[in-house]
């Protein structure tokens, strides 16, 4: 079937669009066990798209019990790695076959453009998993510097139960960035995705099982956070908790962690990610086109999002008006249609935070210098302006709080030293970008950047070779590349007298 390319073909497939709603719990698709579902509405018009199983702490205790006894079992950890890669790879693949109905569910319940469903979130998500299978077969352990007559293995062992829990900005690349390290390492995994956008990762499942996942060792359980994600974060017999989220939720992780059974908790948490222009940036359109899509990108709902745009006051005037310029290519627009580079805000609470931040920015006296309003009121659903405003400074609600919307705040700044005792003047230390001519100045601010990727002369840059993570309140541990492999597995020591 040839790719839809007019919102109309792409409305057609979405009518016919079969939805599952249901938890997956040891190979078997179910209700919760309360018989509770929540309504899923989509953000691009309001429609209800599905009813989906609201599990509980009940659900939590039988995927729990599932995944431990596949874990026990073997079915999956006992395979050879390259057997595992097999099975991962031919899930990849599935991934890829299913590519529109993956990108339709990605755009419906969280509202981005489809274009960018399709051409970024699902082939990211299928590269994540191969990616990650391809490596496993090539991964060694150590033998220790000992004694002649002794022997020191060092080797990885998975650590057991693993509970991800998963925000709704980019729901199958942030599944993917967890379940594939998980599962190549040999764990049995419980996918708690959000409860803004359930259904891409309850789709998932079906495609796991299809590819030779055993039962039980990938289980999807949709629910609220307070429920089932409470549930699993201090259940007594997970082993660990991993999450991306917000920064106050992954503290909460913490805690739960420390009055269960100190489960290893790995967080990727929230950004205000600085982005530094200096005059003699080599190219100001380009760097003003990526400060663009830097912030509007997926409607601002980026935890990467460049949202405080640090410029040099020499070019402070000129550059803020080519970023004006540039962001005429992103004028929200119906998800569905595929030219649309803007979506709709994932629901109606998120909206409405973006719009009081919009009142703060003005109340703080920061100048509104684009955008600003909801729009697109008629369709039903949730669009907003990217918005900009202009003289702000770094101690505005504006400028140090997450706002997760397309609102960016242009700060000043006269120095290198200025502009890198802003950047790092925040609790957040995601990502960082600078643009100059200048090699040295380049290298100097990117180390002095304390931020876990630092871009130099672009925005977003990094594939799944590099390690991607926070610094401070962004996080700790780290997704992607071979260091994801560290938050999966135990080491052990293993030592050996000669006789
Ligand atoms: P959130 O913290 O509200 O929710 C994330 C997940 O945690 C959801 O599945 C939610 O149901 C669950 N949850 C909420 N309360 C819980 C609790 N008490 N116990 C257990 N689970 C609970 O975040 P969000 O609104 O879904 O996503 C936006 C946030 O995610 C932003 O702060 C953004 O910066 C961050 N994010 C970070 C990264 C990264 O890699 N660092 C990537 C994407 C998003």
């Amino acid at each position: 079937m040839p790719i839809p390319d007019t919102r109309e073909q792409w409305q057609h497939l979405a009518d016919s669009l079969k939805i599952n709603g249901q938890a997956f719990i040891n190979g078997q698709y179910q209700s919760a066990s309360s018989g509770k579902t929540f309504t899923c509405i989509s953000p691009i018009d309001g429609r209800t798209l599905a009813e989906v199983a609201s599990c509980d702490a009940k659900d939590a205790d039988i995927a729990v019990v599932a995944a431990r006894q596949s874990f026990e079992r073997g079915t999956w950890r006992h395979l050879a790695p390259a057997r595992r890669k097999a099975v991962l790879m031919a899930f990849a693949d599935l991934i890829r076959q299913h590519q529109e109905e993956l990108a339709l569910l990605e755009c419906l319940d969280m509202g981005k453009p489809i274009s960018h469903a399709l051409t970024g979130d699902v082939p990211a998500c299928a590269r994540a998993i191969s990616w990650t299978a391809e490596a496993i077969d090539k991964v060694y352990g150590e033998l220790a510097a000992t004694p002649h007559d002794q022997i020191g293995m060092v080797s990885r062992e998975p650590v057991g139960v693993v509970a991800a829990i998963v925000p709704w900005n980019f729901p199958l690349i942030m599944a993917a960035w967890k379940v594939a390290p998980a599962l190549a390492t040999g764990n049995s995994v419980i996918l708690k995705p959000s409860e803004k956008s359930p259904l891409s990762a309850i789709r998932l499942a079906a495609l796991a099982q299809e590819a030779g996942i055993p039962d039980g060792v990938f289980n999807v359980l949709p629910g609220y956070g307070h429920t089932v994600g409470r549930a699993l974060a201090l259940h007594m017999d997970v082993d660990c908790l991993v999450f991306t989220g917000s920064t106050a939720v992954a503290k909460q992780l913490m805690i739960y962690a420390g009055q269960s059974n100190m489960k290893r908790v790995w967080l990727e948490a929230g950004g205000k990610s600085p982005n530094i222009v200096f005059a003699d940036a080599p190219d100001l359109p380009k760097a003003a086109a990526e400060a663009a899509s830097a912030f509007a990108y997926n409607q601002g709902e980026v935890c990467t999002a460049g949202t405080r745009l640090l410029v040099e006051e020499s070019i402070r005037a000129e550059f803020v008006g080519l970023v004006r310029e540039a962001l005429q290519q992103w004028k929200p627009g119906h998800p569905l249609d595929p030219s649309t580079t803007c979506g709709a805000i994932v629901d109606q609470q998120q909206l409405d935070r973006i719009i009081e931040y919009i009142g703060v920015g003005r109340d703080e006296g920061a100048e509104l210098v684009e955008g600003g309003q909801q729009v697109m009121q008629d369709s039903g659903g949730f669009f907003v302006q990217p918005t900009v405003f202009d003289k702000v400074n770094n101690g505005m609600r504006i400028a140090s709080e997450e706002i997760f919307g397309p609102v960016l705040a242009v700060i000043g700044f006269r120095t290198p030293e200025e502009a890198i005792a802003i950047a790092n003047d925040s609790v957040y230390g995601l990502a960082a970008a600078v643009w100059t001519s200048n090699i040295n100045v380049a290298h100097k601010t990117a180390k002095a950047l304390r931020a876990g990727s630092v871009w130099i002369n672009h925005y977003g840059g990094g594939d799944m070779t590099a390690p991607f993570g926070g610094f401070k309140q962004s996080g700790n541990g780290r997704d992607k590349s071979l260091h994801a492999f560290d938050k999966y597995t135990e080491l052990k020591a293993t030592w050996l007298m000669l006789e």
